[in-house]
């Protein structure tokens, strides 16, 4: 330990709590692999004062500090630089479900906790939490709330910005703020945990969270749903909602090449469609009532829009076939190689004509360019990914031009270029020119008043 805040930090963490050399591999490598950083050390501290106190003892060594959560963000967010100057905080220890107010619906977790951890919590308290998706499993509190993640149930109950009614967070100066309030209104001037959710790790580090939690659904229905075009989709999607209100909770775009890869690359799941729709909806709706009631009702709607030819579970075993299917795409594409992955939001209305404009200007660049577009049409966001012939890591050449044709069509309706995975380092020179000077002039201002030294995750989200 010849660092001199290394040997001051081993004067309150445990030995498991500094870690150098081969075993901190794991924690340099982005999920997508794209990003291999450096390290002085990751620290792996137990609770919020040991957090304070690294922080502290960072700052005044001017040591650099990269939160890390499960690491599943994908942008390279959680990812230390090449300097090998900064030390990775990682959650891990931190990772008790705290308490469920039962009164007050609400459930408090340590930010190293698991998602499915509190969902499993609140399943237990007869609850539901509900952000819920793929990485679930390996996806932290803070690391969701550090990117905002939104995931499969946002339609009805919002991303975990919406979620979140009080937040710790260890200042970058060492400060604690505990704003842990379980309140559903507060008006007592700026709601400072907006500051630090979606805020990469770059002002604070966020130790514990409270969250709402909701009634668990007792009836739920879900379907496949061809639909002939993107506009259908919309249209049945409001349909649905005219018909049904809020119990819409999903509603997942599929496109016909998404069936075609998991047919090729995950042939051990089913195979729903004996001919594949050019274009498919998966919806869940869920309700507090009986059952039968629910679903002859989503029936009906989806006969009166013209989903005829609509696959409805019959059980909780086919829905989640059909959500392993959904689920499954990420992991067919992996299986497939190297794509351009896009995750991109624009209003839901324009979808269909985004789709047709997109299409059209990749392909008259790139005629080989084969688009596997699908997800939460319902939140109007797409992950909208670009396979070229070439699926190895040099399919990356292409891609600062597929982002600036596919990003011009975004911007021309009023889009964002991530929906749900941030900034980190993939996209940070972009954001400028997603975001109006006035705005990145107040997120500096925002960074500077908080970080005035630049040591809380320096480089990600805001070009240096
Ligand atoms: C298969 C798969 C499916 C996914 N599906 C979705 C989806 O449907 N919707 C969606 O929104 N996302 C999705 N994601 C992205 C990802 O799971 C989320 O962004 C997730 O919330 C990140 O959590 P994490 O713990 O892995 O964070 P990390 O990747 O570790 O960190 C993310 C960011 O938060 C910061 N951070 C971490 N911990 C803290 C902390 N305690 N305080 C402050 N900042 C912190 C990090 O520095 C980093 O900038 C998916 C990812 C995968 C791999």
């Amino acid at each position: 330990m010849s660092h001199p805040l290394l040997a001051e930090l081993a004067t309150f963490l445990d030995a498991a709590g500094i870690l150098t050399g081969p075993a901190t591999e794991g924690y340099m490598i982005d999920g997508r692999r794209r990003y291999h950083g450096q390290n002085l050390a990751v620290l792996r501290p137990r609770s919020t004062e040991e957090i304070a106190a690294v922080v502290k003892a960072c700052a005044r060594h001017g040591v650099a500090m990269v939160p890390q959560g499960g690491n599943t963000s994908l942008c390279g967010g959680a990812t230390p630089d090449e300097s090998g100057h900064a030390v990775v905080i990682s959650m891990e220890r931190m990772n008790r479900v705290l308490s469920v107010d039962e009164g007050n619906n609400t459930i408090t977790a340590e930010a190293g906790a698991i998602i499915a951890d509190v969902q499993m919590a609140a399943l237990n308290a007869k609850r539901l939490f509900p952000a819920d998706w793929g990485a679930k499993g390996s996806a932290r509190v803070g690391g969701a709330l550090g990117t905002n993640a939104g995931g499969l149930n946002v339609l009805r109950y919002g991303n975990m910005r919406e979620l979140t009614l009080g937040l710790e967070v260890v200042l970058a100066d060492g400060r604690i703020w505990n704003g842990l309030r379980g309140l559903r209104k507060d008006n007592t001037g700026y709601d400072l945990k907006q500051l630090f959710i979606a805020s990469e790790g770059t002002l604070g580090i966020i130790t514990r969270a409270t969250f709402k939690l909701f009634p668990l659904p007792t009836a739920q229905s879900t379907a496949l749903v061809p639909v002939t075009n993107p506009q259908g989709a919309v249209d049945l999607l409001r349909g649905l909602q005219h018909e049904l209100g809020d119990r819409i909770t999903s509603f997942e775009l599929i496109s016909q090449r998404c069936w075609e890869l998991l047919a090729q690359y995950c042939p051990e799941l089913p195979k729903p469609f004996a001919e594949l729709p050019q274009w498919t909806v998966l919806v869940e709706v869920s309700d507090g009532g009986a059952d039968e009631h629910l679903l002859d009702r989503f029936a009906e709607a989806l006969i009166a829009l013209g989903g005829d030819d609509a696959l409805i579970a019959q059980s909780r075993s086919d829905a989640e076939d059909f959500w392993q299917l959904r689920e499954a795409i990420p992991e067919a594409q992996k299986r497939k190689g190297v794509s351009i992955k896009q995750d991109i939001g624009v209003p839901t209305s324009a979808f269909p004509q985004f789709l047709v404009e997109a299409q059209a200007a990749l392909k008259s660049e790139f005629a080989e360019a084969d688009i596997i577009a699908f997800g939460h049409l319902g939140d109007g966001n797409l992950h909208y990914n670009v396979f070229m012939q070439d699926v190895t890591k040099a399919a990356y050449a292409h891609e600062p031009r597929i982002n600036e044709l596919v990003y011009a069509v975004v911007q021309r309706h009023n889009g964002t270029i991530s929906a749900e995975h941030g900034i980190g380092q993939l996209k940070r020179n972009l954001l400028p020119h997603f975001r109006s000077d006035v705005e990145m002039a107040l997120m500096h201002d925002i960074k500077r008043a908080l970080d005035p030294n630049n040591l809380m995750n320096p480089g990600k989200l805001l070009a240096d």
